[in-house]
């Protein structure tokens, strides 16, 4: 490969690094030689840092401590075997130069550590792993080999042991133009060794394990390369580590400083040492997946993109021990934390998070950071405890979410702390450079809690998965390619007739009706449920109730109003009438006329009882818990205006009895948004439990709320899970018939509104998009932070390269329909589309401002 054509002096290094597993097979080196031929084809000059095969420090390292050599001849025919194989796979001659590494090891082996200089021995044992490896790599790649002992010099630091003076030494480097142009004369494609270094006696030393990593930077840095490539076994960092969050986001783009954060709270892809080195000479580090080398990765560098802040992470670390003080005087008490740190310094353990209290100081101490065992803990407590009480709390981890700008982050984490609040919070702490916040909870709940904060943050766009330039795909769609793509939407292939409506009229809202009938088709699908009803509150457009009508649906009204557009448009399908604190004539006309009505408090039992007398009604109960994606949106629980409480129901009965009338219907509606299948099996479990309390029950209404996914990579509502659940049920309860009554499920993706753009504002760091609909046309997004896709179908394939608050033309800051949104550069009069609007959209819409109600159009 170096034969190449000579080039110029000033052509760029780009180093590349490939870890254990990336040299393990012959495939992988046909692809380490393919990238750095592409690499030097590009016009420059290649680096290739490489690991020991995976496994053989492990090995290597063992070996060490075995004090008979026999033993240790006999580990060594093992790893000679397997570089063998390898060398035979890429086709390596039996004499090729690689063998030279095995026998210096072999010599090594033989002779055995010095007594007084064991480290120094282990040291140039385990360095042979690499030495191995890139000696086979040279002659596979025909490259030079260089030696890295030659170019990177480590310096022992003050107070540093012997031990990690040999085995974790720590280098200084700076580009250096000289070191460049003597590495340029060997040619344009070297390999070399990752992991090791000279000491200033000129001896081998190990950087860590996994320090490979670390070389690639110093060799980055030095030679103030273009770029250093990690190359692994997975795409790059993820936003959780994936094993226990499978939706965990591809991190695309990070600062050195945010990584830095990331790899040092848990993250193992990189190692922590590496990103120093390369943060002054603005080196930027690439990480890559071998085995995929067409996935994106992540780049990081010193340019932080334009964007909104995001938390971008969420890591843990585990086995964290807390030390928490406890001092009656310490308020206001000169020198008491001076007192209690130098404890900590005295037995040589090393402090991560401080909390602090009037009479409390709490502590942890990382494991990886501390040789700590209960002995080094005993000694500690013992000491403090002259001083302040002392109760160690372990093992505890500490979960931290990593972002630039955290602090302007908190109002979004609402949902993540309230989830928080069931846990015992041993801890917070926020970091002095803004980029982290910590919780530290008992080690037993992290792993189950980590999936859970990690949707949280999704759901609550704080972690901003939707922002492309930030943010990849799911681990699970990258490597789990299993789980289905969603089909486009409908209104990609209607951008010409959208463009025409608009051309009419915008605001507009404009319905898809064979949207509507294929979702109402997929529930008709479910065999659980016998009868289903459309909230038409959701949207009660003609055109629609005669669809869902027609497709078997019956309607569940919560006003008057909305009987009369039930009746009038369709008036063949059953009635369901649900208020809620609805006066007393609302009741008195719907009875009148034969309706169904459902109660949900004891009032108008004890005040009108007379008008039930003798009828059939519904009761609505509060199962004492609620759900969904907004706390507007929940209706159940003790924090909702809805339903009568449990406690309730024996008094609800009396009264019933009393006015000879029969409770027919069950229901609960607990809120709305929820994507788990499992939820309304709960809610249909719960109702079936207290039917036999009640004995004249016919069917039991277990409510709406099927959710849509709203961000990228949520995943669909599972209809065949569903139905599944509720057979189960229904097996044991068969005597009622299960009802349901979704509103948005149904009518929700139909809906688009087209609005016009009519200013474009910059203003300090944002730029707005201003469009003639607002927060009287859709209240979604302000009432709830509902979040609406949002499209220029004017532009609809120029590239996404602006940054917009979209906004609305209404006198109020909340008029704000979507924030930070990545679109194509806008102009007035662009038509712009906002999706899934077909639910509490016009149907909310208001005259405010005065500036009158949206249009609305239906598309056959
Ligand atoms: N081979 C070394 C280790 O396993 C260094 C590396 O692979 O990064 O720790
Ligand atoms: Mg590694």
């Amino acid at each position: 490969m170096s034969e190449a054509q000579p080039l110029p002096e000033s052509a760029p290094w780009i180093v590349l690094k490939f870890g254990g597993s990336s040299v393990s097979t012959a495939a992988r080196w046909a692809i380490i030689r393919d990238l750095a031929r592409a690499r030097r084809a590009q016009g420059a000059r290649v680096l290739v840092v490489v690991s020991a095969l995976a496994g053989v420090t492990d090995a290597l390292k063992s070996l060490c401590a075995e004090p008979d050599v026999a033993p240790r001849l006999l580990a060594w025919t093992r790893i000679e075997a397997r570089y063998a194989a390898l060398a035979a796979a890429l086709g390596l001659r039996e004499d090729a130069t690689w063998r030279a590494q095995l026998h210096s090891l072999h010599v090594l082996l033989t002779a055995g550590a010095d007594a007084h200089d064991a480290l120094r021995w282990q040291a140039a044992v385990m360095a042979h792993g690499e030495l191995l490896s890139s000696a086979l790599g040279a002659d596979y790649l025909r490259a030079h080999w260089l030696d890295a002992r030659g170019v990177l010099l480590a310096h022992a630091q003050p107070n540093q042991s012997e031990r990690m003076r040999r085995l974790a030494a720590s280098l200084d480097t700076a580009p250096d133009a000289a070191v460049s142009a003597a590495l340029a004369r060997h040619g344009n494609v070297l390999i070399t060794q990752g992991f090791i270094a000279r000491d200033e006696a000129g001896d081998t030393v190990l950087l860590g394990r996994g320090g490979s990593d670390t070389s690639a930077a110093h060799f980055g840095a030095l030679l103030r390369a273009a770029r250093v490539e990690i190359w692994t076994d997975v795409a790059g960092m993820f936003s959780a580590n994936p094993r226990q969050v499978p939706d965990a986001r591809l991190l695309r783009r990070l600062d050195y400083e945010e990584a830095q954060e990331i790899a040092t709270t848990g993250a193992k892809v990189l190692h922590a040492r590496c990103l120093a080195p390369l943060r002054a000479p603005r080196v930027p580090l690439w990480i890559k997946d071998t085995e995929h080398p067409d996935l994106v990765g992540t780049v990081i560098d010193a340019e932080s993109v334009s964007a909104s802040p995001s938390v971008k992470a969420l890591s843990m670390r585990k086995a964290i021990t807390l030390v928490s003080m406890e001092s009656i005087g310490m308020w206001q008490q000169v020198g008491f934390l001076a007192d209690v740190f130098a404890q900590f310094k005295r037995h040589g353990l090393s402090v991560d998070l401080i909390g602090s209290a009037e009479t409390n100081v709490t502590v942890s101490l990382d494991s990886t950071e501390n040789l700590l065992d209960s002995d080094a803990l005993a000694a500690l407590a013992a000491d403090l405890a002259q001083v302040c009480r002392v109760k160690v709390i372990a093992p505890c981890a500490a979960v931290t979410l990593v972002g630039r700008g955290m602090r302007s982050m908190l109002h979004r984490l609402e949902g993540l702390l309230a989830e928080l609040g069931g846990e015992r919070v041993h801890l917070i702490s926020q970091s002095s450079n803004n980029l982290n916040l910590t919780f530290v909870v008992d080690e037993a709940v992290a792993d189950a809690l980590l999936p859970r904060m990690h949707a949280l943050l999704l759901q609550a766009g704080a972690l901003r998965a939707d922002d492309a330039a930030l943010f990849g795909p799911s681990w699970q769609a990258l490597y789990a390619p299993a789980v289905a793509a969603a089909s486009p939407p409908w209104w990609r292939g209607a951008r010409a007739r959208l463009l025409d409506a608009a051309a009419r009229g915008t605001p507009r809202y404009v319905y898809h009706l064979p949207s509507v009938r294929a979702h109402a088709q997929a529930l008709r699908a479910l065999g659980a449920v016998d009868r289903w009803h459309y909230a038409l509150k959701a949207n009660p457009h003609p055109a629609l109730l005669a669809a869902l009508a027609a497709a078997g649906f019956g309607l569940e009204c919560v006003s008057p109003g909305e009987l009369d557009a039930a009746r009038s448009h369709a008036p063949q399908a059953p009635r369901l009438f649900t208020p809620n604190f609805a006066p007393r004539a609302d009741y008195a006309a719907a009875l009148a006329a034969g309706e169904l009505v459902t109660l949900d408090a004891l009032h108008p039992l004890q005040h009108w009882g007379e008008l039930f007398a003798a009828r059939e009604i519904g009761l609505r109960v509060d199962l004492g818990s609620g759900v969904g994606h907004h706390e507007k949106v929940r209706t159940g629980g003790s924090a909702s205006k809805f339903g009568l409480p449990l406690g309730d129901i024996d008094a609800f009965l009396a009264l019933t009895q009393r006015q000879g009338a029969r409770v027919v219907v069950l229901h609960a509606h607990l809120g709305s948004g929820v994507l788990d299948a499992a939820h309304w099996p709960r809610v249909y479990a719960q109702l079936a439990s207290l039917a036999e309390r009640i004995g004249t029950l016919r069917a039991l209404n277990i409510g709406g709320g099927l959710g849509l996914p709203q961000r990228a990579g949520e995943q669909p509502l599972d209809l065949a899970a569903l139905d599944a659940g509720l057979l189960e049920i229904k097996r044991a309860y068969p005597q009622y018939e299960l009802w349901m009554e979704p509103g948005r499920y149904l009518v929700a993706e139909a809906g688009v509104l087209l609005a016009r753009v009519t200013q474009l504002k910059s203003k300090d760091a944002r730029t707005y998009l201003g469009v003639d609909a607002g927060m009287h046309t859709l209240l979604r997004p302000a009432l709830y932070g509902a979040r609406h896709g949002i499209v220029n179908l004017t532009r609809a394939e120029a590239p996404a390269d602006a940054l917009y608050q979209v906004v609305g033309p209404i006198c109020e800051s909340g008029d704000v329909l979507g924030s930070d949104r990545r679109l194509p550069a806008a102009q007035e009069g662009d038509v712009m589309l906002i999706e899934h609007a077909g639910a509490y959209g016009a149907t909310m819409a208001s005259n405010y401002n005065l500036r009158g109600l949206p249009l609305e159009e239906v598309f056959e």
